[in-house]
């Protein structure tokens, strides 16, 4: 479009996004056909690495059968929001099937992990109020505290004792709570939670996880990060779930005490003024978690492809990346600078492997990285195209 038939705002909004794109920072998506680590891109085979569906349930064929037979008998909408008519039953079943996996009285469904987490911290907390984070925490929680109007403290990323620190010096009156990631979405770390639940309780203050990378993936049973840890449910009240990663549907959870939930349905504006979870997909859930209860070698499998690709990518000593320590199957490459983190992707999307470079705004300057996602849905020979395409890319960059 010709700058002068441009209104105002939109003159307003072509400067910004010239601005973004001489940055260097201007975003685009990219269509895929479907969900599965072997895809196409525009009308080329991609095999993908960098999907949060780790357990591979998002094309699962019980799940989407679940979600098509759920439609058809509980409609493909819920069609208003829960408190007026459109809490099903299922959704019951769903809330009622969470709260036992995680070993909490009750759950209940939000739309998404973006709005469980607004919700639950504009619900409890208020202007007045302390909200105190790790630094890497996901950007929801962050939002969410701003939006309460409480105030946001931050701790660099796993010091408990800078948390500490910070928690002795808010007044023991005001109203408090201490809030971190289970597993960090970008580093792929875990939280020291029982570290956490220690300073929580000391201080009297709740502490809240959100689990939205460890659930389904970590654990004997896979109920996340603190069934990993060993921490018992009674020392985190306010537990954060998502369905959309390793459950591989839409929408999420938080789970607690019947006095939260009650609070939450009271005052979670996230939660009160929006369309129920479609009941489709609370059908489609409920088979993705009878999945991963019964079928612990998914876990198994994926767990090995991790291990299988640390020890591997170690061995091969490549010039410009260093593994990051994690865990968990975000296995994250570290590159430094923006441009060199977006080269590596592009080289990799040539060999017909996706793995999207993360760049500020999402972590830091200067920590540009390949956020490489594992999946029970790759197998050996997956990881094995992916090892050797990163070695090819690595070696001509720095030759
Ligand atoms: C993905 C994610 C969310 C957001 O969940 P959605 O259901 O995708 O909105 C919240 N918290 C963390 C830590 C996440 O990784």
């Amino acid at each position: 479009m010709n700058a002068s038939d441009m209104t105002a705002f939109e003159t307003t909004l072509h400067h910004r996004l010239e601005q973004q794109k001489a940055a260097g920072r201007y975003r685009q998506r990219r269509s895929q056909c479907d969900a599965g680590v072997r895809t196409r891109i525009d009308g080329r085979d991609m095999l993908t690495f960098c999907s949060n569906d780790y357990l591979g349930l998002a094309t699962h064929p019980r799940v989407v059968e679940a979600l098509c037979d759920g439609a058809r008998r509980h409609g493909a909408g819920g069609g208003a929001s829960h408190l007026v008519n459109g809490h099903q039953e299922i959704h019951d079943r769903l809330e009622a099937h969470l709260a036992q996996w995680t070993g909490r009285e009750r759950a209940l469904l939000f739309s998404s992990g973006y709005q469980a987490n607004l919700g639950v911290i504009s619900a409890l907390m208020s202007r007045g109020g302390h909200v105190v984070h790790d630094r890497l925490n996901h950007a929801s929680l962050l939002d969410g505290t701003r939006q309460s109007g409480a105030r946001l403290h931050r701790f660099d990323h796993g010091d408990v004792s800078m948390a500490t620190q910070i928690l002795a010096e808010l007044s023991p009156e005001s109203s408090r709570l201490l809030v971190s990631d289970g597993v960090f979405s970008m580093d792929g770390d875990s939280a020291d939670i029982a570290a956490l639940a220690v300073l929580a309780q000391r201080h009297d203050v709740p502490l809240m996880i959100d689990d939205a990378h460890g659930l389904g993936v970590l654990g004997a049973s896979g109920a996340g990060t603190l069934e990993a840890q060993n921490v018992g449910a009674d020392r985190v009240p306010i537990l954060v779930g998502t369905l959309g990663k390793a459950l591989g549907t839409q929408g999420a959870f938080v789970a607690g005490s019947h006095t939260l939930i009650e609070a939450l349905i009271q005052f979670a504006r996230p939660f009160v003024y929006t369309t129920s979870l479609s009941p489709a997909l609370a059908a489609a859930t409920l088979a993705a978690l009878d999945i991963v209860q019964t079928e612990p070698e998914r876990r198994r499998h994926l767990h090995r492809l991790i291990q299988r690709f640390r020890q591997e990518l170690t061995g091969l000593a490549l010039p410009g990346i260093t593994l990051m320590p994690s865990e968990t199957p975000i296995q994250p490459l570290l590159i430094g600078g923006e441009q060199a983190a977006m080269a590596l992707s592009e080289r990799l999307h040539e060999e017909g492997i996706l793995c999207t470079a993360i760049r500020p705004p999402t972590v830091p300057p200067g920590q540009s990285r390949l956020r490489v996602t594992l999946s029970a849905a790759h197998a050996d020979a997956d990881l094995d195209r992916l090892l050797c395409a990163l070695e090819r890319c690595c070696r001509t960059a720095n030759s």
